[in-house]
């Protein structure tokens, strides 16, 4: 290579663009956590009615202003704005748009716009969607994070509050997360404002402690205070009124309800008189969730892995109807985080029953040809084609965790056989090729030594192993076909 060529592959190398601060790759050897999180949402939506729902990751900006709110953090710094170009010979004006800095808001806009009201009410949604808020970078905050949520439109029993925060507390601990969740009123049009004068007031006296920002929110709003993330706000409003002294008949009597209904169910809430959450669209509940353990080490400083609430005045700001709803959203990353610092076993996504070994270009390509077929018909298999040699895909084979390996070489095409090996006793056993599946449906039918060892695991363990092998258990019922029928008939030679 010329010194000149050495020299731009130098400075190509130096120049190459570099991941976004606070952003981030999910990489593979995460995935087995984001299906756990995933397959237990899915989980809760079927079991309480939701259906999906996702909405687009631009919105006018106006959205979020007139829901989440002008003086929220989330709105006057952290939304990532622009104005899409207005296309040449147009007359349309650019509109000023911003990446989705949470969820609750699109889905109203969207249940306002597609006059989901005609349904039948309650409407129950759920989604998994990237959000994008642009926040210092740190553990656990990013600028861009994904959420799921679950919306509950066009209700205002307190039951409905309180069946959401039931689910929520069963989903994380189907996730095996200990958790505690802080709760509160926010009251609504005709008590929070005798609130919030009074919150004013009593910052008015603390203005020397509270941040440059918290000092202009103390007139404008308030609340935005209570969650200020300085330290020296969050010491200043210690003592400051708490609204359940001002909430209305109505708003009391509903709090009150959904406490009961918690009671029944013996959810760990912990009232909270000070929790805001930092989002302006929210009236009577509002909760957050915390892991327990770490939330108290940490003085209750840790990150929320959850939120949400009640919201019956938004529809009207963002320029609907009435709709009243109630919801909530949860940061994914932070509960994989979580899952991760609790060491909660996750179950593998790779593990399979059966694995395919091959030796020679024949048996390649028989190989190739099995591993379809058992695959189309439901098995669980897996295989390493890449690798000629016999112990490197035995080593691959173990990793999986399988129960067999099935080897087929040079001598077994020739003979029609092929050799199952039991991977935890390594004992292998040649079979005539025609009757591989009623073999592996004999084994795998018998309790193995790793299926023993299995009742013997830890019961959480044996749980998160179990919803593996659920699905594949099923699979394995239908009588096992022989090639014959992929080859119209023809029995398939094996030479
Ligand atoms: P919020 O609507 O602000 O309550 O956000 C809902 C949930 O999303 C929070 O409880 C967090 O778990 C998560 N979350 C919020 N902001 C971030 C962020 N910047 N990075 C990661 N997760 C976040």
């Amino acid at each position: 290579m010329s010194t000149e060529a050495k020299q731009s592959t130098k400075k190509k190398k130096k120049d190459a663009p570099k991941l976004l601060r606070g952003f981030k790759d999910t990489m593979p050897e995460d995935q087995k956590y984001w299906e756990f999180v995933l397959s237990a949402v899915y989980k809760a939506a079927r079991d309480y009615g939701f259906s999906y729902i996702e909405t687009p990751v631009l919105e006018e900006s106006r959205l979020f202003e007139r829901s989440v709110g002008e003086t929220s953090d989330i709105v006057s710094k952290e939304l990532f704005r622009f104005n899409l170009p207005t296309p040449e010979d147009s007359d349309e004006v650019g509109v000023e748009v911003a990446l989705r800095p949470e969820g609750t808001a699109s889905v109203m806009r969207a249940y306002l716009e597609h006059g989901m009201i005609n349904q039948p009410q309650p409407v129950k949604v759920w989604y998994w969607m990237s959000m994008f808020r642009y926040e210092r970078p740190q553990a656990g905050r990013y600028r861009q994070h994904n959420q799921f949520g679950f919306e509950i439109l066009g209700d205002t029993t307190p039951l409905i509050d309180a069946q959401l925060i039931i689910m929520v507390y069963s989903l994380y601990r189907s996730l095996g997360l200990d958790v505690v969740i802080p709760i509160n009123s926010m009251g609504d049009p005709d008590c929070r404002p005798g609130y919030l004068n009074a919150l004013s007031e009593f910052l008015g006296t603390k203005s020397k402690l509270l941040c440059e920002d918290c000092r202009k929110r103390a007139k404008k709003n308030p609340l935005r205070v209570l969650d200020c993330k300085q330290e020296t706000c969050h010491e200043a409003v210690a003592d400051a009124p708490q609204i359940l002294d001002f909430l209305c008949e109505p708003c009391k009597d509903h709090f009150v309800s959904v406490l009961e209904y918690l009671d029944e169910l013996d959810v760990p809430y912990a009232l909270s008189p000070h929790l805001a959450r930092g989002l302006d669209y929210y009236t009577r509940t509002t909760f957050e969730v915390y892991i327990k353990k770490n939330d108290q080490e940490e003085g209750g400083k840790l990150h929320a892995i959850g939120g949400g609430g009640r919201y019956d005045g938004l529809a009207e700001n963002i320029g609907g109807r009435e709709v009243p709803g109630t919801g909530m959203a949860a940061g994914i990353e932070r509960i994989i985080l979580a899952l991760k610092e609790n060491n909660i076993p996750v179950p593998s996504i790779h593990k399979r029953d059966i694995f395919i070994a091959q030796l020679g270009n024949e048996a390649k390509r028989k190989a190739l040809r099995l591993f379809e077929e058992m695959r189309g018909r439901g098995w669980s298999v897996a295989e390493s084609f890449s690798k000629d040699g016999l112990s490197a895909q035995l080593e691959r084979a173990n990793k999986l965790g399988v129960q067999f390996t099935l080897i087929l070489g040079q001598k077994e095409i020739l003979d029609g056989t092929v050799i199952i090996r039991d991977m935890s006793s390594g004992i292998q056993e040649e079979v005539n090729y025609t009757k591989l599946f009623t073999e592996l449906e004999k084994r795998l039918a018998q309790p193995t030594v790793a299926k023993v060892l299995l009742d013997e695991q830890n019961p959480e363990e044996q749980e998160a192993d179990m919803e593996d092998a659920g699905e594949e258990e099923t699979t394995h019922k239908s009588e096992p076909q022989l090639f014959e029928d992929h080859n119209h008939g023809k029995e398939v030679d094996t030479d």
